[in-house]
């Protein structure tokens, strides 16, 4: 399946310059969705990992079908302030200033394998965070996987290993 073809770009969104990846072409096409989430299930079953995680919004549509299909569980990160329980959290540098992702302290058990699944991979900043939040609960990285990799801005480089990363589409 030409999975490219199911994205739609658009221009200049959110702001000037920026060509942004809208996936809720592919998340509507039924067969391509779940063609998609497929293919990242063939890269995440050899990795073994024993739940998923992922950031705000866009991974949860990544990451809870993946783990659904998988029979693993799944643990979300969110913005700081929206998660009930007692959280971590660990920052990341905006275009102007900070802000902070967060997990609950629990969701992570240590020493286990763990899977982080989104919708794109940009610069890296936010899942850079992601494994920072996962590392500090004792969670062993086994797996990164995307829909889309924008290959340009080498967010790859801040990821470690090549081979633990799974990108279905690339740009
Ligand atoms: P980054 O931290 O730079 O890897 O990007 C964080 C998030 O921003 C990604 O997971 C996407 O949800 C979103 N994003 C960044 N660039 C784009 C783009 N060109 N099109 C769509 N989403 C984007």
């Amino acid at each position: 399946m030409d999975f490219k073809e199911k994205i739609r770009v658009i221009l200049d969104y959110p702001q000037e310059g920026v060509r942004f990846k809208d996936i809720t072409t592919l998340l509507a096409d039924g067969p391509a969705y779940r063609a998609a989430i497929e293919r990242m299930v063939e890269f995440a079953q050899e990795k073994k990992p024993d739940i998923i995680v992922g950031p705000e919004a866009r991974g949860f549509v990544v990451g809870c079908p993946l783990a659904v299909q998988m029979g693993v569980g799944f643990a979300p990160v969110r913005k700081k302030g929206k998660l009930p329980y007692e959280t971590i959290q660990a920052e990341y540098s905006l275009e102007y200033g900070k802000d902070a992702l967060a997990m609950h302290k629990d969701a992570i058990k240590p020493g286990q394998r763990v899977l982080i699944a989104d919708d794109l991979l940009a610069t890296g900043g936010t899942i850079k965070t992601t494994i920072d939040l996962v590392q500090k609960l004792g969670g062993e990285i086994v797996g990164l996987a995307f829909l889309i990799e924008l290959t340009y801005l080498n967010g790859r480089e801040k990821l470690g290993s090549d081979s633990d990363v799974f990108t279905l589409i690339q740009y």
